[in-house]
């Protein structure tokens, strides 16, 4: 459990300009979002932009998601905090942290080792214990520990991974950018309920591509 955060007017300010002044409602994400110190997740030269409104490299050609994009998917996740929630794509752990304050437990999953190892040691400083963390191709998803209750990928994928669609528990939500990565992207949602699968299609976005075996090829870029 991390300890409470001390004030934080940067993060208070982002939350107000760019998640209370847009559709971010949910008054729990905008809580953890006001908690959660996105500069420690940004690298050392990048600080004085961590609360910007747009997307900051993390390097390895990899970005922290711009703070409205992670508070919709978040969002869109309607989490109540008692799920299990699998993210694929830790990228800087930012989310990650996110997602920790308002659920069970995450899983996460990350393909890059150096950006894996960075995030569990700002998740591990900041007191996040109820996150676990795996070096792999997260689009096969996390099996052993399936189903999960919210899956969010944080990566675009050119179709539905059917590997995450089989990880999803009843009544689960699983949020996710689909689309050509070089192009513009939708966000998607796809819900199982009393076990039929419905998929409805959300806002435009962009994000970087989902490589693995139900996403692209690593030659592809
Ligand atoms: N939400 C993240 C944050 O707050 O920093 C942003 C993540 S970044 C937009 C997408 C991440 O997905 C990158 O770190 C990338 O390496 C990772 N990724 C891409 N394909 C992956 C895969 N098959 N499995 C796991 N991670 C993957």
């Amino acid at each position: 459990m991390r300890p409470p955060a001390a004030r934080n007017p940067e993060a208070e300010r982002m939350v107000h300009l760019q998640l209370e002044q847009r559709d971010i409602t949910d008054q729990r994400v905008r809580a953890a979002m006001r908690a959660v110190p996105r500069h420690l997740f940004v690298p050392p030269g990048s600080r004085s932009s961590a609360y910007d409104d747009h997307p900051v490299s993390i390097g390895r050609g990899q970005t922290i998601s711009q703070p409205y994009m992670v508070a919709l998917m978040t969002q869109a996740l309607e989490l109540r905090g008692r799920e299990r929630v699998l993210e694929i794509g830790t990228g800087s752990g930012y989310q990650t942290a996110v997602l920790a304050e308002l659920c069970a437990a995450v899983w996460s999953v990350e393909r890059i080792p150096e950006l894996a190892e960075r995030a569990a040691r700002i998740l591990a400083e900041l007191g996040d214990d109820n996150v676990a963390l795996r070096t792999a191709d997260g689009s096969a998803g996390w099996p052993e520990e399936a189903p999960f209750d919210r899956i969010v990928v944080t990566a675009a994928a050119p179709s539905v991974p059917a590997p995450l669609v089989s990880q999803l528990a009843d009544n689960g939500v699983l949020v996710l950018p689909v689309g050509d990565w070089r192009r513009a992207q939708e966000l998607v949602i796809v819900r199982r309920t009393a076990g039929a699968v419905s998929v409805e299609r959300s806002v435009g976005c962009r994000f970087v591509p989902l490589i693995g075996s139900a996403g692209f090829p690593d030659t592809d870029r």
